[in-house]
């Protein structure tokens, strides 16, 4: 240990074909295109490297995009470029997708230091998979979780979307149930939102798809909740869900520094870091990303730094995301200028039942975490 924690995410932004929800910052890539970026990000990490060794990264973090269609070796080579000196207690995550591993590509990545895998599955009913473009498979995405197993990973995520058009309750429990039978050790819920102009929304623009009503959308995630509850697994933030008690060892490290406000550093093409309060974003333009790079230069395209009053509520409101709240004596500390003025408008939501004060602690009440967003403009 050297420095103070820093988590790194690095983004891969090839897919294999485009989702037909997806607004992220994903497209095929050519073999030259891939390599393109892989040497500018390659260059990057040279840039950040004094960072990276006067810190102690504690979660590395492969996003996309599909990291998990890049070989294996590739893979590890960034890995080992980013944090040479691998220890056994840093989260290496990867996102895969099912479509796109087999049992020796996952042996590999076990072999060179990737310990949990989150696995794309979105649901287990194939019409809904045909529904939104998804390469995989219900069977594909239930082997690959097998196999990951046989590989050595015994920190596995599953991610989900519900709210999708057609999709009934039943659908969600139907899913969930199965993968449950997979014994993930960590479950992401996400409800699907529509993204202007993709495939999707302009099915649903067109009536040729209608979306379930708000009401069908919060009982099936409260049913969702239920069942992952019954079965063992803690809602620690509003679309996460770790197996054990609270704090449960499989909560995700890395996503806990986003909602922790802690520091990070985001590596490559639209990649976000946070560091000494300002955020900064990379451009999402790969031409302009490589030549940067090429330059010697950072490929920043946007900063901005939030203090007092501004940060105050932002942090909060990232904390109270999760079951943990904030504990008041931490903000009270940081921002002894505004929090007693934010503390009047904590003391006003409480009193009307929308957030709770027990032992220090600031929370949402777990019956109101789906209908956050309500609660958290009025901290605004
Ligand atoms: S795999 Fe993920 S990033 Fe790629 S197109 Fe589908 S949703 Fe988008």
């Amino acid at each position: 240990m050297s420095g103070k924690p820093l988590a790194v995410y690095l983004h891969l932004p090839f897919c294999a074909a485009k989702c037909t929800y997806c607004d992220f910052l994903s497209f095929p890539g050519s073999p030259g295109v891939v390599r393109q970026y892989l040497a500018a990000l390659a260059q990057e990490v040279e840039l950040v490297r004094p960072m990276l060794e006067s810190r102690d990264v504690t979660t590395v973090y492969f996003g996309g995009g599909t990291p998990s269609l890049l070989p294996a070796e590739t893979l590890a080579e960034l890995l080992h470029r980013i944090a040479p000196n691998l220890g056994d207690w840093v989260e290496v995550t990867l996102e895969a997708n099912p479509g796109t591993v087999s049992l020796n590509s996952l042996s590999s990545l076990r072999r060179s230091g990737f310990n949990r895998l989150s696995f794309g599955v979105q649901s287990l009913r194939s019409g809904e998979l045909k529904m939104l473009g998804r390469i995989h498979s219900a069977a594909q995405a239930k082997e690959a979780v097998r196999q990951a197993r046989q590989a050595g990973f015994s920190n596995l995520s599953l991610d989900f979307l519900f709210g999708l058009p057609g999709q009934s309750r039943g659908d969600l429990v139907l899913t969930l149930m199965e993968a449950l039978s997979l014994e993930p050790s960590h479950l992401s819920l996400y409800a699907l939102t529509l993204e202007k102009g993709t495939p999707l929304a302009l099915a649903v623009a067109d009536d040729r798809l209608s979306l379930p009503s708000d009401d069908e959308v919060a009982d099936a995630y409260q049913a969702a909740v239920e069942l992952l509850e019954g079965d063992g697994f803690e809602r620690y933030e509003i679309s996460n869900f770790a197996k054990g008690e609270p704090p449960s060892p499989f909560r995700s490290r890395h996503n806990q520094v986003y909602w922790h406000y802690g520091e990070y550093l985001g590596l490559g093409l639209g990649a976000v870091s946070f560091l000494e309060g300002t955020r900064r974003r990379n451009t999402n333009s790969l031409e302009e990303y490589a030549g940067r790079l090429e330059r010697g230069e950072v490929p920043t395209a946007s900063q901005t730094g939030k203090r007092g009053m501004t940060a105050l509520r932002e942090e909060a409101i990232l904390h109270l995301r999760t079951s943990d709240g904030f504990a008041e004596a931490d903000l009270a500390a940081r921002y002894p200028k505004a929090f007693s003025r934010f503390r009047e408008q904590l003391e006003r939501l409480s009193q009307e039942g929308l957030l709770w004060q027990e032992d220090g602690r600031w929370r949402l009440p777990p019956a109101l975490l789906f209908v956050s967003n309500q609660v958290f403009l009025r901290l605004l």
